[in-house]
């Protein structure tokens, strides 16, 4: 809840307030410093990890030093439009080149502050024109939190944990005073602030906004981290921020099924595919994995089969998630389509009848029905790889329009003065729906605006411009 009260008093008073201690908020709490203040993080776990920790570690970003490294040209401009072109002109546009363009120097200072990444290659996301993933050696959302978290402990940054922001203050001039923090022996305390940043991610976690914003998700499986409830969208509400593109999330339509291990999109895009339980595709795969999650589900008993090959599996063994679902035995290995069809119970008739369409396009180099395209793509080469797979809900993407300070905005486009809001708290990159998310997305707004925040926030203080 927001907490109307002018001339509150606080016990204990901190410049800088960071709600949440993901990607987004260790960022802030870094480039705070670097800026030469230190801030407070509050986070709700005992340990902290949120959806980054959960995640691929993959992250986007154009001009890299890396990329010229390995002699890629790409500008914050290309980038731009693959972001705009996969959201189909709907997202904030002026957003998108300014994160663009602050994506380099934030995985530059990434790395400058021991985060492990290295440029991934081999194979493109959809959507994106060049190779601008930078990813931890075992692409692991773990390794980032844990380079970050050392980062926080070296620079004797205090980051109170078991500590849940259940309200904020808020005083009749629209300024943000302070937080409620409660402990999970019910104990609350206060802390006052000058500047807060709101780090908690969007509201993947609360099944109540899910149903009510994302209905299309409501009975789907929620992959990401479930201590993100919403908060900062709630808050938002209640002191009248501008909130966009609130149905918008970024799905994934392969996490195996039981097994619970994620299938990277590599598989698809080196000419992978999906079938359901009748052996028939149902879909053009390689638009995104986002917008397949709703394909998937929809599919009977809300389950597919994918199914990729020898080339895939090498591929695959980079990954972290790939190898632990081999290890756990969620992907099955088969000689040729019998065997698939033997194993999965798919008719044999049916599943032949998609491997000859498939081969066929391969051959003629021509796109399928659903407008996929085959003629980059390789003939399949054995042993065969399949899973039983399902879709989920990743994170949301919709949240609170913010400005290039990361101030957040009032439903007139004035910022909030020393209210800030970064990583899945704020509007994403993907427009209103489920087919604008471009792979990446999620972590790019969270470390970028995430160190846009810290310094903005950092900055207001020492010109003590408020
Ligand atoms: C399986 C999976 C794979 C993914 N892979 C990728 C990828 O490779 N690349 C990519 O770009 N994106 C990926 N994403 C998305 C990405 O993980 C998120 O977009 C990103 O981590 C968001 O960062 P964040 O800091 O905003 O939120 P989080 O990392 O979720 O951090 C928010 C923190 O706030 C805390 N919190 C919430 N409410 C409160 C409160 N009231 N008080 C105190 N603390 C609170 C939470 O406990 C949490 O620790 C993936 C997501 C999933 C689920």
């Amino acid at each position: 809840m927001v907490l109307i009260q002018d001339n509150k008093e606080f016990d204990i008073q901190f410049p800088i307030i960071i709600i949440g201690a993901g990607a987004c908020g260790l960022c802030a709490a870094l480039s705070a410093n670097e800026h030469g203040i230190k801030p407070l993080i509050l986070e709700r776990d005992k340990e902290p990890s949120g959806s980054s920790a959960l995640s691929t570690c993959l992250i986007p970003a154009a001009g890299t030093k890396l990329q010229k490294k390995a002699g890629i040209e790409d500008t914050p401009e290309i980038f731009s439009s693959d972001i705009i072109n996969k959201a189909r002109n709907e997202n904030d546009q002026n957003m998108v080149r300014f994160i663009a363009k602050e994506s380099a120097p934030t995985v530059d200072w990434l790395i400058d502050n021991n985060v492990p990444l290295d440029l991934v290659t081999g194979f493109f996301y959809p959507g994106h024109s060049q190779y601008r993933m930078h990813g931890s050696p075992n692409r692991t959302g773990t390794e980032l939190m844990d380079a970050l978290i050392k980062k926080i402990s070296q620079k004797k940054i205090d980051l109170m944990t078991s500590a849940l922001v259940s309200n904020i203050y808020f005083n009749s001039d629209k300024i943000i005073t302070g937080v409620e923090i409660t402990r999970p022996n019910g104990n609350r305390e206060n802390v006052g602030c000058k500047s807060l940043i709101l780090a908690c991610n969007g509201f993947g976690g609360n099944s109540e906004m899910v149903k009510k914003y994302i209905p299309e998700m409501a009975n789907a499986l929620y992959f990401g981290h479930t201590g993100n409830r919403g908060d900062a969208i709630k808050w938002g509400i209640e002191i009248g921020a501008s909130i966009s593109d609130i149905g918008s999330y970024q799905g994934h339509g392969a996490v195996t099924h039981p097994h619970g291990t994620l299938l990277f999109w590599g598989l698809m895009t080196q000419g992978g595919f999906q079938v359901n339980i009748k052996g028939k595709r149902f879909s053009n795969e390689v638009r995104g994995y986002s917008e397949q999650a709703v394909d998937v589900i929809s599919q009977e008993n809300s389950y597919v089969w994918e199914i990729w090959d020898s080339n895939g599996h090498e591929l695959g063994m980079d990954f972290v998630d790939y190898r632990n679902g081999s290890d756990l035995k969620a992907h099955k290995t088969a000689k040729d389509i019998n065997e698939i069809s033997f194993l999965t119970k798919i008719p044999l008739k049916s599943l032949e009848k998609t491997f000859e369409y498939i081969n066929h396009c391969i051959k003629h180099k021509t796109k399928d029905n659903f407008g996929r395209d085959w003629s980059n793509i390789k003939k399949m080469t054995k042993p065969f790889y399949f899973a039983k797979v399902t879709g989920a809900l990743f994170h949301t993407q919709g949240g609170l329009d913010i400005n290039s300070l990361a101030q957040v905005l009032d439903k007139n486009g004035k910022p909030f003065p020393n209210l800030f809001a970064g990583g899945g708290a704020a509007r994403g990159l993907s427009g209103p729906s489920r087919w604008g998310y471009l792979s990446g997305n999620g972590l790019l707004t969270a470390v970028v605006l995430g160190k846009v925040a810290g310094r903005s926030a950092a900055k207001k203080i020492i010109n003590n411009d408020y």
